[in-house]
């Protein structure tokens, strides 16, 4: 893709984000939105940063640090400036010390082990490593993210942990789920928040939204939205290892 269009393609999805934002009488700059730049490289990343993105997500472990390095080197060449680097995918507890040490965002948080693990490696330098808890909203089996009914005890538990900030929650909701039910799931999260919230924690952000239905999640309250296809194109099929 070239520049231009990487720009068009962020325009765009900026557009879409700030009239979701409107219909729902929120102000456009409630919503940020979060460029997924999984399994494209660092020059595509540069190119979203010359558009003006600042924030990024990242799937898996390697890739992430391996790109924040590049994206490091490349800034202080070229007087880039900062950015802002999410870990967004599912977080085993031996791959817990790079995360801790290179991203500023754990979007993944689903049980109380990785989260004191990344208290303990957050490095005393560093900003307070901000943290989300990953909601199993639709209640799957199969799927990653606490039970909703855990939410208040593990975020609890997170909120009094050093070294990271507690700042809300992130949900996957199933894409094949009816159409009737696209907001449920949103709808849901934004209720834990709140409840949340009710029980003395302070906490602000909803990751919720990607690239096909991020209207539904601005309508349901959505602070963060992630999206990935909108913007870098679609994804080769085939994910490289974590
Ligand atoms: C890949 C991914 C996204 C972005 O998905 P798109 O449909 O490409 O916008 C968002 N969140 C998570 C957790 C992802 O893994």
């Amino acid at each position: 893709m070239t520049s231009k269009e990487l720009q068009q393609r962020l325009f765009a999805v900026g557009q879409r984000i700030e009239g979701a934002a409107t219909r729902a009488g929120r102000a456009p700059g409630s919503v940020r939105l979060l460029a997924v730049s999984k399994t494209f490289g660092a020059e595509a990343v540069a190119q979203a940063v010359a558009a003006g993105q600042r924030a990024f997500g990242e799937n898996y472990v390697q890739e992430g640090v391996e790109k924040i390095a590049e994206l490091a080197a490349m800034g202080s060449a070229q007087g880039l400036p900062g950015l802002e680097w999410h870990f967004i995918g599912p977080l085993q507890s031996n791959k817990t010390r790079p995360v801790a040490e290179h991203f500023d965002w754990v979007h993944s948080v689903d049980r109380l082990k990785i989260a004191q693990r990344l208290s303990e490696q957050r490095p005393a330098d560093l900003a307070p490593l901000q943290l989300l808890i990953q909601v199993n909203v639709d209640g799957e089996a199969t799927k990653s993210g606490c039970a909703p009914g855990e939410v208040l005890a593990l975020a609890q538990a997170v909120a009094a942990l050093p070294r990271v900030q507690l700042r809300g929650l992130m949900c996957i909701p199933d894409p094949a789920r009816p159409t009737e039910q696209r907001r449920a799931p949103f709808k849901a999260l934004a209720a834990l928040l709140a409840q949340l919230n009710a029980a003395g924690l302070a906490v602000d952000t909803l990751s919720m939204g990607m690239s096909d239905d991020l209207e539904d999640a601005v309508a349901e309250g959505a602070t963060i939205v992630r999206v990935g296809s909108a913007i870098f194109g679609a994804r080769a099929p085939k994910a490289p290892a974590a």
